[in-house]
């Protein structure tokens, strides 16, 4: 039997030659190789740090989709504040403005001890080490009657793709008096304060367009949730009666659905709540390719050491963002960016033998509660002998104070335009 070179690099038998693209080809012979796999918010970050922070390193990024929408501002396009163009984010063009080697491919084989990666179409990879920041994936089997192939029905819309036009479309033809059940997972999982701000939104939309009767039911999985005094006294006074938290201690925990009656039914509840329309965000864990490639222990993410981001499982492999286990940071691009200078300035410095950087971390999260009313958390964070502790935090007053909601929401619109030029290059426009 003979084997073409492409069952040998399938087989990862065989080395492709790196890709020569853009300007990264014209630094002379590099003397270090990087792997970055995902090009979000952790991966474009990183890839972009370590091309600026060491020259003689050769970096590769690897993307699977070729285009997808920011879970930052999600929220927004949901309630018609935003246009879907001005959150998508096209791969090719974050590779050219970071001006790295950049594939839009799908790394089906990840090697954490040979350091080698497998893509789909494009042949096998080495590397001296490997950045991975694949995201999430959905813990399937967890919910009755919901898995990969129906979940559209009931959009969770929580990783960038057409669900969230699905969602946004879907709520158009929510009736008056209509309910709408949004189910919350249980911890850890991506964007802590996002299915209170989908919420907020949506009572948003809903009250704005004439619909000031629809219930939205947040059924939770856990008892508490961040920001939760402040999401109560905005709803309070923005839109009362419209919104209700149920807490898994009062039965919010969902356990069974009917897609296609749009059934949901509550731990311990005997009937089901009927739903105009459901969003049910799943409980979540590592990306595929984090577990299949043995970066995950047994509680489905990554851990990781804070110095640096490596694996504690592969060395060599670095793992950022939501994929791994960097509690108390919360999984958020804001964090992901942060990881990834972190990550970006110690990979650069075991490369060319300089000095390991100090580790501290940085996270914002910002949740619009209306069109121009903004709320946020904010922590500084430092890893000492291997864990991350806060320094310092703070999280807006509870004062119901509208000027600084006003205030806090401009903050976020600017945040949106820095962290996306930083991550991703180029700024959208509103
Ligand atoms: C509704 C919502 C609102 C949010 N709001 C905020 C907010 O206001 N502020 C904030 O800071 N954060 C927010 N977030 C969270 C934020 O979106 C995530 O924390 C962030 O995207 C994590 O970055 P990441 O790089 O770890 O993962 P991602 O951004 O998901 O990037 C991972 C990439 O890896 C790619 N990938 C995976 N596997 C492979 C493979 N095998 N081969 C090639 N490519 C692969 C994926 O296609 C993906 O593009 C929000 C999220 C949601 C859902």
């Amino acid at each position: 039997m003979t084997l073409s070179r492409r069952d040998l690099l399938k087989a990862g038998l065989a080395t492709a030659t790196w890709p020569s693209l853009g300007r990264a080809a014209n630094r002379g012979k590099p003397k270090s190789r990087v792997i970055v796999i995902g090009a979000g918010f952790g991966g474009a970050t990183c890839a972009k740090y370590l091309r600026t922070l060491s020259p003689t390193t050769e970096v590769l990024l690897i993307e699977r989709r070729s285009s997808f929408l920011t879970g930052p501002f999600s929220n927004l396009v949901l309630a018609g504040l935003r246009s879907a163009e001005s959150v998508t984010f096209n791969t090719e063009t974050i590779g050219a403005a970071h001006g790295v080697k950049t594939l839009v491919d799908e790394v089906i084989v990840l090697d954490p001890v040979k350091l080698s990666v497998t893509t789909a179409n494009s042949g096998s990879f080495t590397a001296d080490r490997i950045v991975v920041a694949p995201g999430v994936a959905m813990r399937w089997g967890m919910i009755e009657g919901l898995d990969a192939t129906n979940s559209a029905t009931m959009p969770h819309a929580w990783t960038g793709d057409g669900q969230v036009l699905e969602l946004r479309d879907r709520l158009d033809a929510v009736p008056d008096g209509g309910t709408v059940l949004i189910g919350a997972p249980a911890n850890p999982y991506r964007c802590p304060p996002g299915p209170y701000e989908r919420a907020s939104l949506i009572a948003f939309l809903l009250s704005r367009s004439g619909r000031k009767n629809c219930k939205i039911i947040i059924a939770d999985a856990k008892d508490d949730f961040t920001k939760r005094a402040l999401f109560m006294l905005e709803w309070d006074a923005l839109y009362p009666d419209m919104i209700e938290w149920l807490p898994r201690a009062q039965g919010g925990e969902v356990v069974r659905v009917d897609t296609s009656t749009g059934e949901v039914w509550l731990r311990g509840a005997e009937k089901p709540i009927v739903t105009h329309l459901a969003s049910i965000v799943p409980p979540q864990q590592a990306a595929e390719l984090a577990t299949s490639s043995d970066l995950a222990d047994e509680s489905g993410w990554c851990p990781i050491n804070p110095a640096d981001f490596e694996s504690k499982k592969h060395p060599g492999v670095h793992v950022l963002g939501d994929a791994t286990i960097a509690a108390p940071v919360p999984k958020s691009a804001f964090a992901a960016n942060s990881q990834a200078k972190l990550c970006a300035s110690a990979v650069a410095a075991r490369l060319n033998g300089w000095p390991a950087p100090e580790p501290r971390l940085l996270n914002t999260c910002y949740s619009f509660v209306s069109d121009t009313q903004a709320i946020s958390v904010s922590a500084f964070y430092g890893a000492v002998d291997g864990r991350i502790s806060v320094l310092s935090d703070g999280v807006s007053p509870l004062t119901g104070d509208t000027a600084l909601r006003e205030l806090e929401a401009e903050q976020a619109k600017a945040w949106y335009v820095s962290i996306t030029a930083d991550s991703f290059g180029l700024p959208h426009a509103e």
